[in-house]
């Protein structure tokens, strides 16, 4: 087949959205107790006492200094705060990736942000579709070559 597709969806850049707050070693998760003593990256940097019950700590622990930067850079403390007080305690989780998840892409392409990435997404879509088209077009040519050889 000469008309293939060569696409790799791993030479795109690491946005590291799938950064989720599950993988914090130091914290159990909103409202619950801290199993470290580390501030979060949301109180160190605001030079503040990380509360047990803070808020942003699940999201924004201290090594995550980057990924809060660029939260707060986006969409300010103050706002980040507003969004988690106005919904749903099930929904903050979601929230949050989606807020930081913006905030890295917009970081990384400050012009396109999450929209280019979601082009990108959408021709890789259909480069796949494409592809796919082809294999069943091979397909069935194969299953017509074989209904034809036999006797
Ligand atoms: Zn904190």
């Amino acid at each position: 087949m000469s008309n293939t597709i060569n696409h790799n969806p791993n030479t795109n850049t690491n946005t590291n959205i799938n950064d989720t707050p599950t993988n914090t070693s130091t914290r159990v998760g909103p409202g619950g107790s801290t199993t470290g003593s580390q501030a979060c990256a949301a109180c160190k940097y605001q030079r503040r006492k990380c509360a047990p019950n803070c808020p942003l700590a699940p999201y924004f622990p201290a090594h995550q200094h980057k990924q809060f930067l660029n939260a707060h850079k986006l969409f300010g403390v103050g706002n980040i705060m507003k969004v988690l007080k106005h919904i749903q305690p099930c929904d903050q989780e979601t929230a949050m990736k989606s807020i930081i998840a913006h905030s890295n892409l917009r970081a990384i392409n400050p012009v396109g942000g999450c929209y280019r990435r979601i082009c990108q997404l959408q021709k890789h879509i259909e480069q796949y579709e494409a592809k796919l088209e082809l294999v069943h077009q091979h397909l069935n040519m194969c299953r017509a070559a074989a209904r034809t050889r036999k006797p």
